[in-house]
């Protein structure tokens, strides 16, 4: 296991999601994953695993805005499989 210091997290806005996958890649502590399920247009999502630390990469690189970013008042240490 591995410490990381988490300055926020994502939400995330399924039903907008298009599928590109743009985002998955775009995450630096991959923990992202597109789901098995699909969303009411027929596509994928991403779905969010524990270890996001806030960086806005996703919000970024989406281009249908299904990210929304919470910055923390004081930063949260995570363990993640490393
Ligand atoms: S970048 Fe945005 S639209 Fe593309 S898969 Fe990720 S959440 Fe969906
Ligand atoms: S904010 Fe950064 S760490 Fe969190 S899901 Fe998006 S790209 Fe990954």
């Amino acid at each position: 296991m591995e410490t990381v210091e988490s300055r926020g997290t994502v939400t995330v806005s399924v039903e907008r999601c298009k599928g590109c996958e743009l985002c998955i890649p775009a995450c630096p502590p991959v923990v992202l994953s597109m789901s098995s399920e699909v969303n009411k247009l027929g596509f994928r999502y991403p779905e969010l695993s524990p270890g996001c630390t806030g960086c806005r990469a996703c919000l970024l690189v989406c281009p249908d805005f299904v990210f929304e970013v919470f910055r923390f008042d004081t930063p949260v240490q995570h363990e993640v499989a490393s």
